[in-house]
This record gives structure tokens, sequence and C-alpha cells, in this order.
């Protein structure tokens, strides 16, 4: 990865951040437990920091969503990352699936802090960037009753709450919360997953950055997907480049004149990875995401 090329012509922060940034601190104030979504493939670069920093010392649930996509050691390897942590507590999901509510409420009365007053109502905030499957997870658990999601008295009108069960409020952010992204390998694992506009980043960019990555971590599935057999091939690591044209002949992208269509051998990589027809992948470990933000190039 180099500097001028970075997918990233963003880096917002608009200004209703700011707008979002207030009314979550103000809303912090008043739960018992904050839920961060993460995107299970790229847990590091999906979380936002802002968040770290406005509710240090909150108890806090991490939902590793679309955990169906990811690599499951890899999942097991960042709930434990997390639980290492004060006050914190981790669970793998997929939102399409039935019933997480059980598991959610469980793991948020586990982190209650007062634990004497187990009468008392339980308020959760539930936070997440654009894309994590926030509306997903939350359709899931209350069904039809999201239709009649109640406005809180005396806050941000799109801010709703939801019941889960008796005596327990599910918040949902109030604003949106924009992903900000502090290195570059973060901001090409979140356009690699779709989780930031398109217009934002090159795509062939993308797809390279990502196919270095796998074939250092994910080659057989690699191998297997495109069926690179050839031996020499398969034993030596490729230039990125030469991959993405090997897997635009195989694959059919072709421009006339037979000369390879790389965005479109782009595109198909980059879809291949969204769908998981690469197979589960995670993009980053915890050891890796610290090292980034130790060494990486900043943004
Ligand atoms: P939100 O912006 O956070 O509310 O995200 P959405 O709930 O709209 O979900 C974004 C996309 O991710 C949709 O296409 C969902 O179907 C998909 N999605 C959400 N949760 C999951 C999940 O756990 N697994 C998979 N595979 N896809 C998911």
């Amino acid at each position: 990865p180099t500097g001028e090329n970075t997918p990233m012509a963003i880096q917002w922060f608009p200004g209703h951040m700011h707008l979002t940034r207030n009314a979550l601190a103000e809303r912090a104030k008043s739960v018992d437990v904050v839920i961060e979504m993460v995107d299970a493939r790229l847990p590091g670069s999906s979380a936002n920091p802002m968040l770290r920093e406005l509710l240090q010392q909150k108890p806090s649930l991490k939902v590793l969503n679309k955990s169906d996509l990811a690599d499951p050691e890899r999942t097991r390897a960042w709930q434990q990352w997390y639980e290492q942590k004060d006050n914190t507590r981790a669970i793998a999901l997929d939102s399409h699936h039935t019933a997480p509510a059980r598991a959610l409420i469980d793991a948020c009365l586990a982190l209650r802090p007062t634990r004497g007053s187990m009468d008392k109502p339980m308020r959760v905030l539930i936070c997440g960037i654009p894309n994590v499957g926030k509306s997903t997870l939350i359709n899931t658990m209350v069904g039809k009753r999201a239709a009649k999601a109640a406005n809180e008295p005396g806050v941000t009108r799109t801010e709703q709450r939801y019941t889960l069960q008796d005596g327990f409020y599910l918040f949902d952010t109030p604003g949106v919360l924009w992903p900000r992204i502090i290195v570059a390998q973060s901001g090409y694992n979140l356009a690699a997953a779709g989780s930031i506009g398109r217009n934002a980043f090159d795509d062939e960019l993308v797809a390279l950055e990502l196919l270095a990555y796998l074939q250092q971590h994910y080659r057989p599935e690699l191998h297997h997907r495109y069926a690179i057999t050839d031996e020499a091939d398969a034993l030596q690591t490729l230039p990125d480049h030469e991959l993405l044209q090997a897997i635009g002949r195989k694959r059919g992208a072709l421009l006339p004149g037979g000369r390879i269509n790389t965005q479109k051998a782009a595109e198909l990589v980059l879809q291949d990875f969204r769908s998981a027809t690469l197979g589960r992948i995670t993009l980053e470990t915890p050891e890796e995401f610290e090292n980034w933000l130790l060494t990486g190039e900043k943004l």
C-alpha cells in the first residue's frame, strides 16, 4: 500500500457528526449498557473510535455481526480480545438469524452495573456504522413492533426506543455514526466490505489490496475459487496485479481485442468477497489491527 493512491478521497467528518456526538454523549448518560455493532470481517476498522472516547467507562457489549461471512476462528479471537477489557462482553451474530434477542439481552443483563437492582428497567443504546446490520438486527428482534417504536420525549425525533422485553429498552443511535478511518488499511477493508460509498474509492486498488491480503492469509480459498492449479503459481506469491489479470482471464473479463478488463475483474473479486463466495474471510486480527494503529499510514 502506498500513500498517494489511498482509496479515500473521503475523510469525512461531516457537520452532523458533531450533532451525533453530542446526542450520543447525552444519551449515554442515561443508559446502562452500550452495544456497539461491528462487522465481524473487520471488527477494528468498522468500529468508530469516537465511541470509545465518549463511552469510556460504560459497560459495553460488542456484537460481531455478519459472523456468517467471517472466519469463525478469528471471530473467536476477537471475542477473547474484547473480553479482556473491563466491563466488556462480546457475542457473534448473524442478524438474519431468528432469535438473537435472548443472547443479546442476557449479555446486557450480565453487564448490569448494579447487580442488586434486578427490577430496575434496563436501558441499552445500540450503535454501529451504516450497513453493519443494525436495522436488520432490530427488525429481527422487534419484528412488527418495530413500527410502533416509541419516541422518547425530550430527545431527537429520529431517536427510537424499542421494548425487547418488559423493562428492557433498546435505544437506536441518535443520528448516523459514520466510520472514522484512521489508517489506510482500515479504509481498504471498509471499501472491500462495501461499507463506504463506491464513489469514495477505486475498485481496482481495493481489489489489489484484498488480493495481497488473501495471498498471505487465505491462499487455499483464493486458489480454490479461481482454480489456480499451476504449481508454480500456487507456490509463489504472484504480484497482485498479475493475479488480478489471471483472474480476469479465467473469468472472461475481457475487453475487445482480448485484453483483460481489470475493472471488471476487480468488481468480480470484490463481489466474491462480499458474498463469501470466496469463503468465510476476516480481513484483520486484533494484533494486526493494533499494529496498523501503531505503525500504519495515518490518514
Ligand atoms: P444498517 O445500515 O446498519 O441498518 O444495516 P442493514 O440492517 O440495512 O444491513 C445492511 C446489509 O447487510 C443488508 O443487505 C443486510 O441484509 C445485510 N446484513 C445485515 N446483517 C447481516 C448478517 O448478520 N449477515 C449477513 N450475511 N448479512 C447481513
